[in-house]
Formats: structure tokens, sequence, C-alpha cells
């Protein structure tokens, strides 16, 4: 069974995604990660963001492998470097769109995705998964919330790291993002037509979760 989970930057696509997987005992692939350590793989070989060819002959040599971890925690690892933390550096987060945008790059991943999937009960989330990488999903849901609600809660997670960065910055760089993905020539961020909305704005991570389990089983 394949279950696609798309949505905008932040909805908490990843986190509900997983609790989803867990409770089903599927497979859990976070296809942003793949764009993101594609980004940095540029970023390692110095590749220029705009040098199609090149980033997909690196790719096409690279290894993206996944590692659950005990706590429900997925660990990413690229030619065996664990870049779990560093693809979510503010760096590759606000060039990952450029790259993603690439038609050589997301040929190459979206074939990996679709063999994942091959093999395994899958929920995969993503942007372009109910419309393109997995059009015969059984279940589609686009998980949507205000990019108010979203960037609290992004600067929620980042306040817990440490980390500074103003709620009017986060929600600007989530709106620029959204952007990038929704008007790129290739595979947009779009809501597919057979997909069900789920708006989290007013929902906890238990609830949103919940909710997409109760769509899954009717
Ligand atoms: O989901 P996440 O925010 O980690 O995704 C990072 C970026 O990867 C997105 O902003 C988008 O540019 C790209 N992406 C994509 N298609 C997907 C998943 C992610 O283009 N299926």
């Amino acid at each position: 069974m394949k279950i696609a989970i798309d949505g905008p930057a932040s909805a908490g696509k990843s986190t509900i995604s997983k609790l989803v997987a867990q409770a089903l005992d599927f497979t859990y692939l976070d296809t942003g990660a793949m764009y993101r350590a594609t980004t940095y793989l540029a970023l390692q070989q110095k590749i220029a963001l705009d040098d199609a060819p090149k980033i997909a002959q690196a790719l096409a040599k690279a290894t993206i492998d996944f590692q659950n971890g005990p706590e429900n925690d997925q660990k990413v690892f690229l030619n065996g470097e664990d870049i779990t933390e560093v693809i979510r550096s503010a760096e590759v987060t606000g060039l990952v769109s450029q790259v993603a945008a690439l038609p050589e790059v997301r040929q190459t991943l979206v074939q990996q995705q679709r063999q994942i999937a091959d093999r395994t009960n899958i929920v995969m989330d993503g942007r372009d998964i109910g419309t393109t990488v997995l059009p015969d999903a059984e279940v589609k849901i686009f998980m949507t919330a205000s990019v108010l609600r979203r960037a609290q809660r992004r600067y929620k997670e980042n306040i817990a790291k440490g980390m500074t960065t103003s709620l009017e910055t986060i929600k600007t760089d989530i709106e620029h993002r959204d952007y990038k993905d929704s008007h790129r020539a290739v595979s947009p961020l779009r809501q597919a037509e057979d997909a069900i909305v789920v708006d989290t704005s007013d929902l906890n991570i238990e609830q949103s979760t919940a909710k997409i389990l109760g769509i899954i089983r009717q």
C-alpha cells in the first residue's frame, strides 16, 4: 500500500508521516531529505547550483541512505556520512528549492523514490508525491496549515535548539520557499486532484496523526 503526503514547508509532514508509518508498520520515506542531501552534495563538491549536468553526475555516483533510530527518529547518510543535522541548516534550507527545480535532479530522485515504493508498504512525504511520484497511491493527503501557524511551530523548535531567528524572518523564508516550490517548471508543489486536505492549523501532533490514520483506515 502506498500513502502520499504532500504539502507546503513546515506543515509538520515529516513528524506526522513518521508517526503514521510507525502506527501502520510501514516504511517512511522523507523525499525532502533527498533533495536536501543533493544540495549538500553540490555544496560539498563545490559544484555551481545551476550546473545541472554536474550535479546529476555527482548524484548518480552518490548513495543516500536512511536508518531508523530507536526514538522514531531517522538518520540520513550521504556516502556513509551522517548528514542528518547539516541538511537542516539555514544554508541548505535556503538553497534546496533551487536544486530541487533542476529536472535532471528530479528525474534521478523520483526514480529512486519509485523503486523504494515498489519494494514495501510506504508512507512518502514531499511536494509531488501524489501528483508525480506515486500517482497510483491508495491514499493521498495534502497537509497544510496557515503560514503563521507553520512559522510559529518552526520558531518554537528553533528556540528549543538555541537558535534565535525571528518569527518574521522564519515566516518570510517559508513563504519564499513555498513560492519557489510551487512555481518551478517541473512537478511543482501542487495538491493532487484526488487528495484529501488536512489542515493542521488547529490540531496538535496527536490529533493530526489520528486524523490521517482515520482517513487511511476508512
Ligand atoms: O520537506 P522539506 O522541507 O525537507 O523539503 C525541502 C525541499 O525539497 C523543498 O522545499 C523542495 O524544494 C524540495 N522537495 C521537492 N520535492 C519533494 C520534496 C522536497 O521539490 N518531493
